[in-house]
């Protein structure tokens, strides 16, 4: 018989519920992640499960000073209590490198040093063009994943079927950078497998990651988890609310109404009696009738 090739591996089920919010501090939290926040943060509560704050510190000059400590306070003060220490990426660098020496030695990965222009020119899937190279690039170089053509599907709780075959839409993708900085796909799989996450709760923009994601989990022979993805909220050119659009963070003393109001974008229906509760009593409202269906089952909302 055949060997299965990395995507027909079965997975294992894990027992539990464990979710996550995995916030990078590129500033204070703003209407789009507050919603990532609290459904991330209701779907655990509503399943009794625990709910991990992970901090994905891996880009430090993308981060202004204090933005972490300013999320966590943000959280605190709309009554969302996470489980257990916070875990921070910048602590988790031997991980990374350990299990991309894995990679490395099971062949699947190999250095790259195409530039930003060549990859435009490929039609931004990368060809694979730096795969039988025989001789390493000059410094600085990328290191790659190669992927592989079959069709690597998962059904997401919120938005249904999705699929990707990845060498074709995606292309053997970064797991190191450049500059050295571990990358994010890299990072995630790492840190949801060490902290046993089962509920993978967050903005759809990151459901086309998630393929590559699970890609991962499979080489790595990881547990795999769900999956639900929310709408992003966007502004009115159509833009998610991000630091980078000039998102305004959420004002802490208006913490009920941003509750209710995310609560409202979440589908959720809030009575009208709840929208000057205090954040804890709202929570509680929340978590009793939280229902995930409810959720648009669309890639964005707008503001
Ligand atoms: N750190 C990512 C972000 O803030 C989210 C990662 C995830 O939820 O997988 O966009």
């Amino acid at each position: 018989m055949q060997k299965p090739t990395i995507s027909q591996v079965d997975s294992k089920p894990r027992t539990g519920y464990i979710g996550r919010f995995a916030p990078s501090p590129t500033g204070p939290l703003h209407f789009g992640s507050l919603l990532a926040a609290l459904a991330s943060y209701l779907d655990a509560r509503a399943n009794q499960g625990k709910w991990l704050l992970r901090v994905e510190d891996l880009d430090p000059p993308r981060e202004p000073a204090g933005s972490a400590e300013l999320i966590l306070q943000q959280l605190q003060e709309f009554g969302m209590d996470w489980d257990d220490e916070v875990l921070y990426q910048s602590s988790r660098l031997d991980a990374y490198e350990e299990v991309m020496d894995q990679l490395q030695d099971k062949g699947l990965c190999y250095p790259c040093d195409c530039t930003r222009p060549q990859i435009r020119e490929m039609g931004l899937v990368y060809n694979g063009s730096c795969r039988e190279r025989s001789t390493p690039p000059e410094m600085p170089y990328a290191l790659r994943l190669k992927t592989d053509a079959l069709k690597l599907g998962f059904d997401d709780e919120i938005q249904g079927h999705f699929a990707q075959q990845l060498e074709g839409e995606v292309g053997d993708f970064v797991i190191r950078r450049k500059d050295k900085l571990f990358a994010y796909q890299l990072a995630v799989v790492v840190d949801d497998e060490f902290q046993n996450i089962t509920h993978v709760v967050r903005g759809w923009d990151l459901l086309d990651s998630t393929p590559r994601q699970i890609y991962l989990q499979r080489v790595l022979d990881y547990q795999e988890m769900s999956y639900a993805h929310i709408p992003i909220i966007v502004d009115e050119k159509g833009q998610k609310l991000s630091k980078q659009s000039f998102a305004p963070s959420i004002e802490t003393d208006k913490a009920s109404q941003a509750i209710y109001k995310a609560l409202t974008f979440l589908g959720q229906a809030p009575p009208l009696e709840i929208e000057k509760e205090s954040p804890e009593s709202q929570l509680q409202w929340a978590i009793g009738s939280w229902d995930s269906q409810e959720v648009a089952k669309v890639g964005s909302l707008p503001l």
